[in-house]
């Protein structure tokens, strides 16, 4: 069994079918190194951090342990890494000095992804403000080019540069991209790919209360996005549906049912589900990673030891 495992361990990583690789958010005060450790005793299979306060301007300072920790993510295979971008970007805005600083926010955080072996960079889609979505969508996709631009300035070729995808808002004020119409023609024309939180999608009107419904938004994600989903934010929602307000809570114990989830992940096979959900204890919180992978079909073959 051990010696089938290992062969096949490239080709079919789960049994039961599961395709979807599944982790958390995970905070890095202690360190990245007791990050990777959480990381594991949870059950991890992909990792979001934050490489900078997510909510003031200080750009993330270059980690001494950036090496270490890129090795260590990937001996734990650990893939992808995610860094959440700061929440104070906002790409659209009307203001060009605005739009400008967080094109270079997102860059250093492209940057120091990078240096981290992270892959991806997730980036809230913004706010136009009050001039409509229109123009939003245009100065959001113009910014990220800028942002690109700037991120490849910076590493000057010395370091990679992590790919930013942009994630789905709930709609609330004059936020961009709660339709998976919007962040599709976004996907299109920025050429970048998505990462579409559950949470936001169901309060901003999609339905994930029964398994039909959560058929039906696999099929509009893959209709609108086609393959450019690049990663969920599996969060259960605290809110009713089309409240357009945020909050997470435990997949479980918010509005989505179970077999919604069931569904949404046969519906969106081989994506990484990164959770955001609120932090318990240490034994919750592993049984949250453990049951999201049966509900995406299956737990994992354990590794193979030589
Ligand atoms: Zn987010
Ligand atoms: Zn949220």
């Amino acid at each position: 069994m051990a010696t089938i495992c290992a062969m096949t361990k490239t080709k079919t990583q789960f049994e039961n079918g599961r395709t979807n690789r599944i982790g958390r958010h995970l905070g890095t005060s202690g360190g990245l190194h007791k990050m990777l450790a959480t990381a594991e005793s949870l059950g991890c299979e992909t990792v979001q951090i934050f490489v900078s306060n997510p909510q003031g301007w200080a750009e993330p300072v270059p980690r001494p342990d950036a090496e270490a920790f890129a090795e260590g993510s990937k001996k734990l295979g650990l893939d992808p890494v995610v860094v959440h971008s700061k929440y104070l970007i906002n790409l659209a805005s009307q203001k060009p000095e605005s739009r400008e600083r967080s094109a270079r926010a997102l860059a250093f955080e492209m940057v120091a992804a990078g240096a981290i072996g992270a892959s991806l960079v997730v980036v809230h889609s913004g706010s136009h403000g009050g001039e409509g979505e229109e123009v939003g969508i245009s100065r959001l996709v113009d910014s990220l080019d800028r942002a690109r631009s700037l991120a490849a300035d910076l590493a000057a070729g010395s370091s990679r540069v992590a790919e930013v995808i942009v994630e789905n808002s709930v709609g609330g004020g004059t936020q961009l991209c709660s339709t998976f119409e919007a962040l599709g023609e976004v996907s299109r024309r920025a050429d970048v790919r998505v990462c579409v939180d559950t949470a936001h999608a169901f309060v901003a009107g999609y339905d994930l209360s029964t398994p039909q419904g959560a058929r039906g938004v696999a099929e509009k994600l893959r209709e609108h996005l086609n393959s450019d989903v690049a990663l969920l934010h599996l969060n259960d929602a605290k809110n009713e549906m089309g409240s357009r307000r945020d909050g997470h809570r435990k997949i479980g114990e918010g509005q989505v049912s179970p077999g919604a989830w069931a569904e949404l992940f046969a519906g969106l096979p081989g994506i990484p589900v990164v959770m955001e959900t609120p932090y318990e204890d240490a034994e919750a919180d592993a049984e949250e990673v453990r049951r999201v992978k049966e509900l995406a079909g299956g737990l994992p073959v354990p590794p193979a030891r030589v």
